[in-house]
């Protein structure tokens, strides 16, 4: 059985500064420290962080007064923020750039007057971070699609007076699709210049794209809440090759493996590469007897750390 790497994988620079956040906080600071959701979805990450005196909350209420808190790379609505204020909350903030990137436009387009259209997963933190950039008591309104279906049902005041967002972490394919059925249906929408499906959600899709069709057997290295992982097994799923999501070493079923020649593994952007090489080292006992890397681009992304905390992680 031959097992191919593909690549990128992994952590993104996103990712990367979130966990850093959180580590340099609690290098800095007497625990615990808080940190409101997830700060990446990885049961592996967050049940290390635990142990190391993080304490994760849904919401700000169950944080107390006087304490450090973090926000997830998720992001946070603007009333999230403005209660740590009014609270006097110390906030370290572990949201990725590139979600900030779309909260800007959000507003942005509020500003403009525009009626806003938002492609994602509802319920997902970063949807919710998303939507909350519209201020209730602003001009125009928000709205949130998943699907063409949803595009085609949707009811707007102003067709004339139309932008639309992403979440980053959707299936490039699936929201070319939802994109597509918008500027049908209203021609005149406006979008982001440069696409918000971040680099990191594009490259990880790409070497899925690449590696899959060569494989019998593809394995997605990720948790099921993290909806870039979800993505990627989506992607080689559709590809015709049978795909799994694991946790790690032990979510592995030896049947998956029956008769297969060439396995392809991939790790989502929250997945530390730990858990890529217990797999591998799980697969050498059932078999795995030659492990190759695929080629790939190479990422050289990496985003500074917030002022507060030491060191720095370098700029990108
Ligand atoms: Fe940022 Fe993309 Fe990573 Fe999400 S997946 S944290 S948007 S770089």
């Amino acid at each position: 059985m031959n097992i191919v790497l593909a690549n990128p994988r992994g952590f993104c620079a996103g990712v990367s500064r979130a966990i850093d956040i959180v580590e340099r906080a609690l290098e800095s600071f007497a625990s615990p420290i808080y940190v409101r959701h997830e700060v990446v979805h990885n049961k592996t990450v967050v049940g290390e962080l635990k142990e190391k005196g993080v304490v994760f909350v849904d919401e700000l209420d169950e944080v107390p007064n006087d304490a450090i808190v973090i926000f997830s790379a998720h992001g946070v609505s603007k009333e999230v923020r403005a209660e740590a204020e009014r609270r006097g909350l110390q906030v370290f903030d572990a949201t990725c750039p590139l979600v900030t990137k779309v909260h800007v436009e959000v507003s942005r387009y509020q500003r403009e007057g525009r009626e806003c259209i938002v492609i994602g997963q509802a319920g997902h933190p970063e949807i919710e971070g998303t939507l909350g950039q519209f201020e209730s008591d602003g001009p125009g309104s928000i709205h949130l699609v998943e699907s063409v279906a949803d595009v085609r049902a949707l009811e707007v005041k102003a067709p004339e007076r139309l932008a639309y967002v992403t979440q980053t972490t959707l299936s490039t394919d699936d929201a070319a699709e939802v994109i597509d059925a918008l500027r049908d249906r209203f021609p005149g929408i406006t979008g982001p210049k440069k696409k918000d499906i971040c680099y990191a959600t594009q490259n990880r899709q790409d070497a899925v794209r690449r590696l899959a069709p060569q494989c019998d057997v593809f394995l997605v290295v990720g948790s099921s809440n993290s909806s870039n992982s979800n993505r990627l097994r989506e992607v080689a799923g559709k590809l015709s090759v049978p795909a799994h999501l694991v946790d790690c070493a032990d979510d592995l079923d030896p049947q998956w493996f029956e008769g297969a020649c060439t396995v392809g593994v991939t790790a989502g952007a929250s997945a530390p590469e730990a858990l890529v090489q217990s797999i591998l080292a799980r697969l050498a006992e059932w078999g795995g007897c030659r492990i190759e890397e695929a080629a790939g681009v190479r990422e050289n992304v990496a985003f500074s750390l917030p002022k507060g905390l030491r060191g720095n992680s370098g700029s990108g």
